[in-house]
């Protein structure tokens, strides 16, 4: 069960004091926890006052529900009286009264588009956005008032045209293949960028471009092999997906589409799309952080790309909870004493147990062959920024280590140009490092690469850095190695803890294009 929340929570230097994104969160009021909103969801209780009705809301009425006591909210068509979630709301009530009475979908998309409120707000449902007959001739005043209820094709449409190109594909077939090209005419296309999935009648493939996505999505008109390939020709763009015919016969068509299927739309607008992956391994890394590995489906093909993270979900007590994990590889150095490259078909994470903790506790209870869902990646991280770098600075705190494991890895492996990576590791005591012999081997192994470890309560033996991150420590830490050194400094922890270092490096002189602060 959940520890009673203390009355000082969150701690002042707590991660749930300020949320990442510099968002700030509210202490909670006793019995305020995510855990008890879930409870009160299952207790019978009408929540939104019409007992259990469905409504169709116009616009007139939505604006009427904008006080605290009687707060309705419209997120992508539908509206949510809010009032009973007030209090449990982990950003404060003031924050969910900015929406109050309207289309809360941009604000909502903005601070925590992953948050699955389909499933927590589901008890407050009040109904749909009464669909208005015709739509306003100005297409983008009319947006900004409605967004989230206008037909998707006219969004599509008109977000396609204004992308960075269009796109299509193309299918051909032989006795035992079929195959399908998309043609996506740009040059940083490569297999991290394609997303495949076959369920059950479902073939499903998302190419990411820039900050668009195009969907493939069919149920196609015969049946296909579990396994299929992904081929990517990088300089020209060209995807190609190949699939094993069950049996030797002649398609017709490829299929029929499915919901929006061939569109091409801002990533963010897409939904995560989840599979279920099997838990396969659980080891122990600290006295409570974990490495997690996960295995996809046969019939998916999902590189996680270096820097970005996913959602792992889970039901817990009816309720669907979703978190974000970064992937790390399975070890920092392989038998061989090689940095590791990825594993296709596995997915590591590192994940602390938090024993208060909502999420994590239920994580550790899976047992091997449990089920999990794991989202599409998201994550602003390009590896484009590692073009060319000489001088790679990585600030890691706790867990804020894990985006950090890849992109050391790769600087290593791929990055002719560089010269020096440096790792400042901050944690609380030495128990709490993680991987800490594998650091100290690679620093030993690899010349360009160095470790320092900082702990905030060091045992009196310890000589190494102690305390927090301040322009102290970073200013001795961070030498380039030359006056115009192409530099990268990568920054990841409990969010005050990067939002204070971005400050800092910002103070140092770091320009913004030098400085990757990873945030939700
Ligand atoms: P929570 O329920 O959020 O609780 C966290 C802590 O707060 C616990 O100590 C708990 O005791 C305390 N707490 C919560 N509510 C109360 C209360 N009412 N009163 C008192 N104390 C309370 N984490 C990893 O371990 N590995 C990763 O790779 C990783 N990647 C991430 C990537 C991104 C982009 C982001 C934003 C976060 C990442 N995280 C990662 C953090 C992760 O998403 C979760 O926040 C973390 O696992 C905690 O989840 P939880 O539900 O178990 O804990
Ligand atoms: P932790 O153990 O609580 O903290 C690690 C170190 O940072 C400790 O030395 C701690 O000092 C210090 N610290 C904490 N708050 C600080 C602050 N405000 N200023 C300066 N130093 C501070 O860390 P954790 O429990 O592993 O949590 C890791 C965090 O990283 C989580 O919040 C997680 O969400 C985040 N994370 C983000 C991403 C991402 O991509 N955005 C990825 C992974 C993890 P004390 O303990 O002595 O206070």
């Amino acid at each position: 069960m959940l520890n009673v929340p203390s009355q000082s929570f969150p701690a002042p230097r707590s991660q749930q004091r300020v949320a990442a994104g510099g968002r700030s969160k509210v202490p909670l009021k006793q019995g305020r926890s995510l855990m008890d909103w879930i409870r009160l969801t299952k207790s019978g209780k009408d929540l939104t006052g019409l007992k259990g009705r469905l409504i169709d809301v116009t616009e007139e009425e939505l604006k009427k529900h904008n006080k605290k006591s009687d707060c309705w909210i419209c997120i992508r068509g539908f509206v949510y009286n809010v009032s009973p979630y007030m209090e449990y709301h982990p950003g404060g009530e003031d924050e969910l009264m900015r929406a109050a009475g309207s289309d809360g979908t941009d604000l909502f998309d903005q601070v925590h588009r992953w948050v699955n409120y389909e499933s927590m707000l589901k008890e407050c449902l009040v109904g749909r956005m009464a669909v208005k007959p015709t739509l306003s001739k100005d297409y983008h005043e009319e947006k900004k008032v409605l967004n989230g209820i206008l037909p998707k094709s006219q969004v599509t449409d008109t977000l396609a045209k204004e992308g960075p190109s269009s796109l299509s594909f193309d299918w051909f077939q032989t006795d035992t293949v079929v195959t399908i090209v998309i043609y996506t005419k740009q040059k940083d296309i490569n297999l991290d960028s394609v997303i495949v999935d076959h369920q059950d009648d479902s073939f499903r493939a998302e190419t990411i471009i820039k900050d668009y996505s195009y969907l493939i999505h069919l149920g196609l008109s015969h049946e296909i092999q579990e396994d299929f390939s992904v081929r990517v020709t990088e300089n020209v763009g060209k995807v190609e997906i190949i699939l094993k015919k069950k049996e030797n016969t002649f398609w017709k068509s490829l299929g029929q589409s499915l919901e929006s299927h061939n569109s091409f739309i801002p990533k963010e607008e897409r939904g995560l799309f989840y599979r279920k992956c099997q838990l396969i391994s659980k080891k122990d890394i600290t006295h409570d952080t974990k490495l997690f590995g996960l295995m996809l489906p046969p019939s998916t093909h999902l590189q996680v790309p270096t820097g970005q993270h996913v959602y792992l979900k889970l039901t817990i007590t009816g309720t669907e909870i979703v978190k974000p994990y970064t992937p790390v590889s399975e070890s920092l150095l392989s038998e061989a004493q090689e940095p590791v490259l990825s594993n296709n078909k596995c997915i590591y994470f590192l994940i602390k147990i938090y024993p208060a903790g909502l999420f994590t506790p239920q994580l550790d209870h899976l047992q091997i062959g449990d089920n999990i869902s794991v989202s599409n990646p998201e994550g602003s991280f390009q590896k484009s920024q590692m073009e060319e770098l000489e001088d790679l600075f990585l600030l890691a705190a706790g867990t804020g280590f894990t985006p950090m494991v890849k992109i050391l890895n790769f600087a290593l492996t791929s990055i002719s140009s560089l010269r020096k990576v440096k790792l400042m590791f901050y944690n609380k005591t030495e128990d709490d490092i993680i991987w800490r012999s594998q650091l100290e081997n690679l620093a030993f192994k690899d010349k360009r690469f160095d470790v320092e470890f900082v702990l905030s309560e060091p045992p009196s033996e310890w000589n190494g850095k102690q305390g927090y991150i301040s322009p102290a420590l970073l200013s001795e830490f961070l030498i380039r190695s030359s006056d115009k050194s192409k530099v990268l400094v990568c920054i990841c922890g409990p969010a005050p803890f990067t939002e204070q270092g971005t400050r800092l490096l910002h103070d140092l002189n770091f320009s913004k294009d030098e400085i990757h602060s990873f945030t939700a």
